[in-house]
């Protein structure tokens, strides 16, 4: 198998990368861009699989540094660059980056975490580079990166002898979203990476034809494989705007003509709320991926684009994509997130690791060239994560129909168990987004003395909504009548805003404490 390098485009002139407002940059300049950064890093004398952090916003910068990093056997640990400065302390920390890569206007907090634990860091300081973004629209200068001492990078190059990467090095480093506990960090190797982008290309026919437009974040696997890589390997350009804004996505689609987009949940929803133009292009389809799609939106979704929506399930280990439903004519099963794709395996295993009888559930277990071989500094989570016969344990609890389509039942870990009876939380909120005034809805467990655990909910009400519709005692007879009674939340809180992680995914521990906190 293939190195990152082997797989993406280098000669190519057709753009690679377009910034919205700025001139878009081909295959050719991004791969020259790409060599004076590597040929920067060489000059550094790193250690070979060293970390370098990115803390950049989505942005050409952000594409030229990463590929240098992967192309010359260093580590990529993209980091979110809307941290705090003790986040970063963390995470520099925990990834022994000796480099990290910021952006101009937002180099505080982690400049001055690097500066408290330079010393720590294994072989030397945090040495600290800032990039500035383009300015010009002239594409020789495109890229500008700049020491922390202002010394050009970029057509600087050192005659140092670039270092280069093997199949099995390890690329990135991410960590987890953090949706069940603290995240998790997962080295993904060039392999795991190359699997990965091809698994996906396949799935959706992805082609130079298509445009794709990048709205998830690059530090997390979703935009960075889905919406960002696996586009670019089949010379598909990337719409790269800085961060996910409702108001200028309509203008960059638009504008750019995106032909698809791959994104969470909650930003399909935000774009329902959002006018756009009254007449949309002609897309292909749209992705969503990384925790449930509620068939309302689907459906909504699907009248706003007339476009086919599909659903995947992915995972941080996984080097993002497990299942997929397929674009009509292929076949889409609604409620399921599709079947294992390419060249990943998916079972249903019980506890004891045997595969469980079609329609059973059990936990969605997988194996596969784009699974990491285990988390890093983490080996309570590595000796419980994997079966004997090698599939990776996703914590996720499912079953598959005879078609091989796999549906997603809850986290095992966020399974309420109310007196032995375990009840999904998954498919209450489902319910409670049935109902016309539910805008968002959030079930979890909270201590109980007599059950042990008792369903509780939280939900925001749609915008319009009159004070004496969807009230609580509303909701539960709503609920009374389409779940078993044990099923039905005993509370029901109301809140404006339910708090997300980064990538717009719901902490159901996390808001399940807001409203009912535990004793310390
Ligand atoms: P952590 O492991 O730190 O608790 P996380 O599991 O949310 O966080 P990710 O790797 O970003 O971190 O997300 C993977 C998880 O997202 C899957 O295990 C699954 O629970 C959920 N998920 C992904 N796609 C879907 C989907 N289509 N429907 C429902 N859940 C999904
Ligand atoms: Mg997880």
């Amino acid at each position: 198998m293939a190195t990152l390098q082997a797989v993406i485009p280098r000669l190519e002139s057709s753009p690679a990368i377009i910034t919205p407002g700025a001139a878009s940059v081909s295959f050719s300049l991004l791969d020259r861009h790409v060599k004076s950064v590597r040929s920067f890093l060489a000059s550094l004398g790193l250690r070979p699989q060293s970390a370098i952090a990115i803390a950049l916003p989505n942005s050409l910068e952000f594409a030229v540094v990463f590929l240098a990093v992967t192309y010359s056997g260093f580590v990529a640990a993209p980091l979110n660059p809307g941290l705090k400065q003790a986040e970063f302390e963390f995470y520099l920390q925990d990834l022994r980056c000796p480099v990290a890569f910021v952006s101009a206007n937002e180099s505080e907090a982690v400049v001055n975490a690097a500066g408290k634990i330079g010393k720590f860091v294994e072989g030397g300081h945090v040495k600290m580079f800032t990039i500035v973004a383009s300015s010009s629209g002239d594409n020789d200068t495109a890229v500008k990166l700049c020491g922390i001492d202002g010394n050009a990078i970029i057509g600087n190059d050192s005659k140092a002898k670039m270092p280069e990467a093997h199949a099995d090095d390890v690329a990135l480093v991410l960590h987890t979203s953090g949706t069940t506990g603290r995240p998790k960090i997962v080295p993904l190797t060039h392999v795991n990476l190359t699997t990965s982008i091809r698994n996906i290309t396949q799935t959706y026919g992805l082609e130079q034809a298509d445009r794709s437009l990048l709205v998830m974040p690059l530090f997390h696997v979703h935009g960075l494989l889905c919406g960002f890589l696996a586009p670019l390997s089949v010379e598909c350009a990337v719409i790269v705007p800085a961060r996910f804004s409702a108001s200028s996505f309509w203008h960059d689609f638009v504008e750019h003509g995106a032909t698809w987009y791959t994104a969470v949940p909650t930003i399909h929803q935000i774009l329902l709320k959002t006018p756009g133009p009254p007449v949309l292009p002609k897309i292909r389809f749209i992705r969503s991926c990384s925790s449930a799609l509620a068939p309302s939106t689907m459906r909504l979704l699907e009248d706003r684009f007339h476009a086919p929506v599909v659903e995947a399930y992915a995972m941080t280990e996984a080097c993002h994509q497990m299942t997929s439903n397929e674009i009509p004519p292929g076949v889409r099963k609604p409620g399921s997130v599709g079947k294992a794709q390419g060249s990943v395996s998916v079972k249903v295993l019980d506890q004891d690791g045997l595969e469980v009888g079609r329609g059973v559930e059990g936990e969605i277990c997988v194996k596969g060239g784009n699974v990491t071989k285990g988390y890093r500094n983490n080996k309570a989570a590595n000796d419980t994560s994997f079966t004997k016969t090698g599939y990776f344990r996703t914590g996720d609890q499912g079953k598959m129909d005879e078609d091989g389509f796999v549906f997603i039942t809850g986290r095992i870990k966020e399974l309420i168990n109310r007196g032995g009876e375990k009840i999904s939380p998954v498919e209450l909120d489902s319910v409670l987004l049935e109902h016309g005034a539910v805008a968002e809805a959030v079930s979890f467990g909270v201590p109980d003395e007599m059950y042990g655990q008792e369903v509780q909910a939280a939900v925001v009400v749609k915008a319009g909504v009159a004070e004496d519709e969807g009230t609580e005692k509303q909701l539960i007879e709503f609920m009374m009548d389409r779940v078993a009674r044990f099923k039905v939340p005993k509370k029901i809180y109301f809140t404006k805003e339910m708090p997300k992680t980064a990538t717009g995914k719901i902490q159901r521990k996390h808001i399940a404490d807001l409203f009912f906190p535990r004793p310390q």
